[in-house]
């Protein structure tokens, strides 16, 4: 993927504006690095058109050069189908919290039975690990073993009890955890190596028996196209809340969690990293976002270079506002856009205390207003925007022109410009002070 992509963009990168061409260019090339990536079609198809939909409408970034703002895009909606920011487990009102484990064998869950055991133990609780699967041999071992290690209660089937059955041991687990007190329960269940009918009917009667709070659907980061279909067993076998990506740290290329993702509609909770105990960490959408992108050097500087462009921004106007320079029209519109960034404009001072009672004076500033000054001071010349006094008549009618407002608005437009201008100016007089470079008063 990244290869692909950093080709396609570096292309991107040379070129001074992004054109609908490109934008189709990129999108292709994306789409073929996906699907190789093992991310289902579906998923492929609907994130292609997000990705272009927003290429399309975004603005040209002044920061940013046309290949970084793909980048930043494809980023961003990566993220978005990931899950924008983590979820947090949700524990039960009436304890025990019970958190059940499912997945296929292989995929990681007795190994994430022990690590999930240990971090909640970290954060104050008391956890009890339930071996409740019995068609391994030593898959009871296992986890006594882990538990051992993490120094986490086990419970399991007693030896010498007959032919354990799951379901029971699961549910003489949950009443041994309300006598111990135990305030959580991570029940450990069976695997089979493909989707299988006998696996979910235990799968959901351990379910029934045990009523999870959490339901986690453990896959292994490296299973391709197979993660669609294996999503969707669980899902509709069993019921999932959750999702944790096992073997993160293998040279996964990440499109197994895009289309579990998709699948089941439900988020990705943990990350597992490694055999060891602590190789586990809450899910960070951003960073396998990145990963699958594979361009952490492109992130970087992308978020450098807008940090310095804000940072930039920040200090000229500061020095316009306390060094009493003068204001001019390109100040204005960059205000202006900033405003309109932030959402429609009813809604951004609807948030400032005390505007909320104003609602309907509010509905009425209308964001077309500002689109229609921002088209008016577009349709100037740099040399006007920097000094509105040379704007006489003849310039008047052209700009209104260009702009398809009438002289009227464009005449209101330049007096109120005037007074914000004089009103700067005092501010300047009156915030100026030594050491920030502004005047004496
Ligand atoms: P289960 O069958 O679903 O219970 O899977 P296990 O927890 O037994 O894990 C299967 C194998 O994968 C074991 O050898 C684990 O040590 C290994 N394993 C589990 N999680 C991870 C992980 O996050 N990274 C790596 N590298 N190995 C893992
Ligand atoms: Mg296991």
């Amino acid at each position: 993927l990244s290869d692909r992509l950093t080709g396609i963009l570096t292309k991107l990168r040379s070129k001074g504006r992004l054109t609908d061409a490109d934008i189709d260019a990129a999108a292709r090339e994306i789409r073929l690095a996906l699907l190789e990536a093992d991310v289902a079609l579906p998923v492929v198809r609907v994130f292609i058109n997000a990705v272009k939909e927003r290429a399309r409408g975004a603005e040209v970034s002044q920061a940013l050069n046309p290949g970084q703002q793909v980048i930043k895009i494809v980023h961003e909606e990566l993220i978005g189908i990931l899950g924008g920011e983590a979820r947090r487990l949700q524990f039960a009102k009436q304890p025990p919290t019970v958190i059940m484990l499912a997945g296929l064998q292989g995929s990681g869950k007795t190994t994430l039975a022990g690590k999930l055991g240990r971090w909640l133990r970290e954060q104050g609780h008391q956890p009890l690990l339930v071996a409740a699967d019995l068609q391994r041999p030593n898959a009871v071992n296992q986890l006594q073993v882990l538990g051992e290690r993490a120094n986490l209660e086990v419970y399991a089937p007693q030896p010498g009890n007959g032919v354990g059955d799951p379901v029971q041991v699961a549910r003489d687990a949950l009443d041994h955890a309300r006598r111990q007190a135990r305030d959580i329960v991570i029940v450990d269940t069976a695997g089979r190596l493909g989707v299988d009918a006998e696996m979910m009917a235990q799968a959901a009667a351990i379910r029934d028996a045990t009523s999870p709070d959490e339901t986690l659907f453990v896959i292994d980061a490296m299973v391709g196209q197979d993660a669609v279909t294996t999503a969707e067993a669980f899902r509709d076998g069993v019921g999932i809340t959750g999702v944790v990506l096992a073997k993160l740290d293998g040279d996964a290329r990440g499109g197994a969690a895009l289309s579990v993702r998709h699948v089941t509609g439900q988020p990705i909770l943990f990350a597992s990293t490694g055999e060891k105990l602590d190789d586990f960490d809450v899910f960070h959408p951003d960073r396998l976002a990145g990963r699958i992108l594979g361009m952490g050097d492109q992130l970087t500087l992308i978020e450098k270079a807008e940090q310095a462009f804000e940072e930039d921004q920040k200090e000229r106007m500061s020095a316009k506002l306390f060094g009493g320079e003068q204001l001019t029209l390109d100040d204005f519109l960059e205000q202006l856009q900033a405003v309109r960034k932030m959402g429609p404009i009813a809604n951004v001072l609807g948030m400032v205390p005390g505007m909320a009672q104003m609602k309907d004076q509010l509905a009425e500033v209308d964001d077309s207003q500002l689109d229609r000054v921002t088209a008016m001071i577009r349709s100037m010349t740099p040399a006007e925007r920097a000094n509105p006094k040379i704007i006489n008549g003849s310039r008047r009618a052209r700009i209104a022109a260009g702009s398809g407002r009438t002289v009227t608005e464009l005449n209101q437009l330049l007096s109120r410009f005037a007074d914000a201008q004089k009103m700067m100016k005092q501010m300047g007089g009156m915030f100026g002070m030594p050491g920030m470079g502004g005047r004496k008063a």
